[in-house]
């Protein structure tokens, strides 16, 4: 998310990779970026007549922690959903309900506080906060692993 100097990053780590033999085969020098869209970063439409947008195809992925299988799987039920629940009307009216199930399970803009915290915050500060919360043992846990990467307070669809 924070593309500072990500470029300078990738080009030391991909020299890296062919200085130590790991890779031997060239690396085009411009790499495409992110596989796949987090949440709140697309501005992609997830329905349309006829259409539903799901998973990656609609940028759902979280932002913290990068994972997308939870969102993909989610988003395929509450299509599901929003199909039962046109009854057999698949208007873009009808199946705009879809982007309102979305937003109820994920959040409106995918902001979490811990964004719109850093949002307000000078970079070198949030370096800073950041390194410290990472060394607190109660945070990696409590945060980072239980809220960030596994969801473990939310619950199941
Ligand atoms: C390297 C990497 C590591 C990752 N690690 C994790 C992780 O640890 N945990 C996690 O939660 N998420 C992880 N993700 C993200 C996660 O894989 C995706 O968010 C998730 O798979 C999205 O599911 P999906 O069903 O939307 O898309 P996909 O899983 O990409 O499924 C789309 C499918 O459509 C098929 N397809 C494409 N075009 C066509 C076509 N024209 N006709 C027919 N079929 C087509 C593709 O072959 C593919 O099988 C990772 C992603 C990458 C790239």
């Amino acid at each position: 998310m924070d593309q500072h100097r990500l470029s300078e990053h990738v080009a030391a780590f991909v020299k890296f990779l062919q200085s130590t033999g790991r890779i031997s085969f060239d690396v085009p020098s411009a790499l495409l970026g992110h596989a796949y869209l987090l949440y709140g970063v697309s501005e992609r439409k997830v329905s349309d007549d006829g259409v539903l947008l799901i998973g990656d195809a609609a940028g759902l992925a979280y932002k913290q922690s990068g994972e997308g299988i939870r969102p993909a799987i989610e988003s395929g039920l509450l299509a599901a959903q929003a199909i039962l629940g046109a009854q057999r009307n698949y208007s873009r009216e009808s199946l705009s309900a879809y982007g309102k199930l979305l937003s109820q399970r994920f959040g409106v803009g995918g902001q979490d506080w811990a964004s719109r915290f850093g949002e307000h915050l000078p970079s070198a500060w949030i370096g800073a906060l950041g390194r410290r919360l990472l060394g607190a043992r109660w945070f990696v846990r409590d945060v980072v692993i239980e809220r960030w990467f596994l969801h473990a307070n939310e619950p199941a669809l």
